[in-house]
């Protein structure tokens, strides 16, 4: 059975509440990441984006909401994936599907808790991609998050609401901080919006 074949039959098993299914989706998620990490033989490119997808329902899974418009999206990529050994995820990440996922998570890996090494406030962070050149500016009203530029130097964004936002430490403005826990943004987009700036 093909990578993405046996994710998908593990899904399916997990949404119809068989218990076991978790565990084989973990399994599954840690071979395929250890293929991928000392990839020899090459993994086949179905297995990345198995990989990727199952990465997504992890953090679904981690958000402890149910996510299911999430799930229905993991579930159509790896039935588009699963008789394609060579499925590039360039292509995954082209499919609406894909671009779903990314409206319900926005452009960030893991929310940061953070507490500021200068004057101790905790804080939220948006952990993005090391690729993605973009920060997070999280209102302090309402907690919608604005994405920009790091290159963009002008003043903090306004949220609609009016609310002041903030990239580093709301109190003292440094960018020095202690990682005190990570959680899914699934969970927090789940209750609060997000929106790109130039
Ligand atoms: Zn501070
Ligand atoms: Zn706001």
């Amino acid at each position: 059975m093909s990578p993405a074949e046996t994710a998908l039959n593990a899904l399916t098993a997990y949404e119809q509440g068989n218990s076991e299914a978790v565990d084989q989706l973990l399994n599954l998620r840690k071979e395929l990441l250890s293929k991928i990490s000392f990839g020899k033989p090459k993994p086949s490119s179905q297995s990345y984006c198995t990989y990727n997808l199952l990465e997504e329902w992890f953090a679904i899974y981690n958000s402890q909401i149910q996510i299911s418009n999430g799930i229905a999206a993991i579930k159509k990529l790896l039935l588009w994936a699963k008789h394609n050994e060579s499925v590039q995820t360039i292509e995954m990440f082209q499919q609406p599907e894909w671009k779903q996922l990314v409206q319900l998570r926005g452009p960030v890996e893991a929310i940061l808790h953070c507490r500021c090494r200068k004057c101790g406030k905790e804080f939220l962070g948006m952990g993005t991609s090391g690729f993605s050149d973009e920060a997070g500016w999280i209102c302090s009203v309402c907690g919608a998050v604005i994405f920009r530029s790091v290159y963009n130097l002008e003043p903090a964004p306004v949220c609609k609401c009016g609310g002041k936002t903030f990239s580093n430490c709301p109190n003292c403005d440094s960018k020095e901080f202690e990682l005190l826990q990570t959680s899914s943004p699934y969970g927090y987009f789940s209750n609060h919006t997000w929106q790109r700036v130039n």
